[in-house]
């Protein structure tokens, strides 16, 4: 309610508020968690919660009248479709060269995302986080991760057979077939769940087509992980449907937090102020960044260093696709939830899922969506003229990470005697190169921050999302986001409170 006083407040229900959230109820502290989007716990009219990417309705986007799918095209025709404006769970954020996808609602990017929950190579850990420890990450911090998450493997067995992954298992081959590394990638996904959807014994959902818009049953999204357990302290309050707008200095101490409460249309409703010991932004790369930057640019938080907004990255995202001979369909009932990847990040730098096309239908087509090591970065700046925060991203700064993907395609091309598809993007388009899944940085660690997520210049106030990875994680990011997470909320707990 406004004019209430917390001890924390936490802005986002993704991985990182997710972390702090739990972590610090089960240290005895009250938690209030502040959520722009949807709570996503109540069917609509058709039983289900979520909607699916073969029939999307107002649920499936965040306040648009027309759908913005990532794969815009099919046979070089577009395909999206008008829907309703309500304050659907996936955010197709536009800036001027790139689209960012998020999630929206309780839970963040856990809604929406394919639950790959990949840890980094060893090797490569000192380039994701230069400067935090890989003993204590690869020790403790990634094995509590992955335990609150819920990770685990395919059936290697049960995978040589199911229809459902037949995509895999030709991406599988021409891989090898080229001489690339393959390998099984861990999912938050249920797999004994699943095998039941493959044996037709249970509702199904990721063979179903549900993903981008939420999956009704099998995915262990943080709702059902860290937040349950989070809501199950008794210490943990959530607030849906709310937004933070302004984090200021208050005179006795702590900070007034300054909430938007919004109707289903996105119409402001009701306007409060809260007043929060201790505030942790973990409202997402974009999320994060934005308000950082409105706040120190507006002069409410001046004393926020020069780093705030910078070093921002899309984990080098890349999107194609392959048309494949007849004689190698992918199979016209494929599983939403990807298991697998081709690694060619040492020699190439790219690591390419195996990505599924799950519209029903054979296509003849291998997806992809790659992660490469594209160095470009980018920076948010505070725009006065519209009153809004800019990210100067290019089209053309995706062109290292095509480059690098095409160390993978071009030569698996070549071997099969194959081509990309050209249908997937618009009219004879090869690469996704419009927009990333994967934002990361913008509040970066031992920059913006202190090496635990401190921001410089204001006590009580922390960061401790995507924002603090420099723009890369090699692979996949929430495992790397939520083992940060909990180191820096170790230290917290142990030294701050
Ligand atoms: P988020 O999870 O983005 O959470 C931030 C939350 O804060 C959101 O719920 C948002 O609504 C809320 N918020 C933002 N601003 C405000 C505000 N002002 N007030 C109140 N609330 C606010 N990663 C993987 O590792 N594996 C995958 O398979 C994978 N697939 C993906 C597929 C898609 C389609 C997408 C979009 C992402 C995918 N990702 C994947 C990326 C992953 O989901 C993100 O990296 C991760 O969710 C980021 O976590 P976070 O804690 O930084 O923020």
């Amino acid at each position: 309610a406004s004019g209430e006083h917390v001890p924390v407040l936490v802005i986002g229900t993704g991985y990182g508020g997710s972390v702090a959230a739990l972590r610090l109820a089960q240290a005895g502290v009250d938690v209030h968690m502040i959520e722009m989007g949807m709570a996503w716990d109540t069917p609509g009219s058709d039983g289900k919660i979520f909607c699916s990417t073969l029939n999307p309705d107002q649920r499936s986007y965040w306040l648009r009248t027309k759908t913005k799918q990532p794969l815009n095209y099919f046979l070089g025709f577009p395909i999206d479709r008008n829907i309703s404006r309500y304050t659907g769970i996936l955010d197709a954020e536009e800036f001027g060269g790139i689209i960012v996808y998020q999630g929206r609602g309780v839970g963040g990017g856990s809604l929406v995302n394919g639950g790959m929950a990949v840890t980094p190579k060893r090797e490569n850990f000192g380039f994701v986080l230069p400067t935090v420890n890989p003993d204590e990450m690869y020790n403790t911090y990634y094995p509590r991760a992955n335990a609150g998450l819920g990770v685990g493997l395919i059936d290697s067995a049960w995978f040589e057979s199911a229809a459902c992954y037949q995509y895999s298992r030709v991406g599988r081959k021409h891989a090898g077939r080229s001489g690339f590394p393959w390998g099984f990638v861990p999912n938050v996904y249920d797999w004994d769940y699943m095998k039941q959807e493959q044996a037709g014994t249970v509702t199904k959902s990721a063979l179903d087509g549900e993903i981008l818009y939420g999956n009704n049953n099998g995915k262990k999204s943080l709702q059902k992980t860290y937040i349950a357990q989070a809501k199950a302290t008794g210490r943990v309050t959530i607030s849906p449907l709310h937004r933070v707008t302004s984090v200021a200095p208050a005179g006795g101490g702590g900070y007034t937090v300054s909430i938007d409460q919004l109707n289903t249309n996105g119409d402001v409703t009701n306007v409060k102020t809260v007043l929060a010991d201790r505030v942790f932004f973990a409202a997402g790369s974009v999320g994060t960044s934005k308000l950082l930057v409105k706040l120190k640019a507006t002069g409410v938080l001046p004393n926020l260093n020069d780093e705030i907004g910078k070093g921002w990255g899309d984990n080098g995202n890349v999107m194609c696709g392959r048309a494949n001979w007849l004689w190698d369909p992918t199979g016209s009932l494929q599983s939403t939830i990807p298991c697998s990847g081709i690694d060619n990040w040492t020699a190439g730098g790219a690591f390419a899922e195996v990505a599924p096309l799950p519209i029903g239908i054979e296509t003849f087509a291998s997806f992809y969506l790659s992660i490469t090591k594209n160095p470009n970065r980018a920076q948010f700046s505070w725009n006065a003229a519209t009153g809004k925060v800019d990210l100067n991203w290019q089209t053309a700064w995706k062109q290292p990470g095509i480059d690098m993907a095409k160390t993978i395609f071009d030569k698996i091309n070549a071997k099969e005697g194959t081509i990309y598809r050209t249908d997937l993007f618009g009219t004879y388009k090869i690469w996704g190169d419009h927009l990333t899944y994967h934002p990361l940085g913008g509040a970066v660690l031992d920059k913006a921050t202190d090496n635990y997520g401190r921001l410089v210049g204001y006590p009580g106030m922390y960061v401790i999302d995507g924002s603090l990875i420099p723009g890369n994680t090699s692979v996949n990011p929430f495992v790397t986001i939520t083992a940060l997470a909990e180191r820096n909320i170790e230290k917290i707990i142990a030294t701050d409170l």
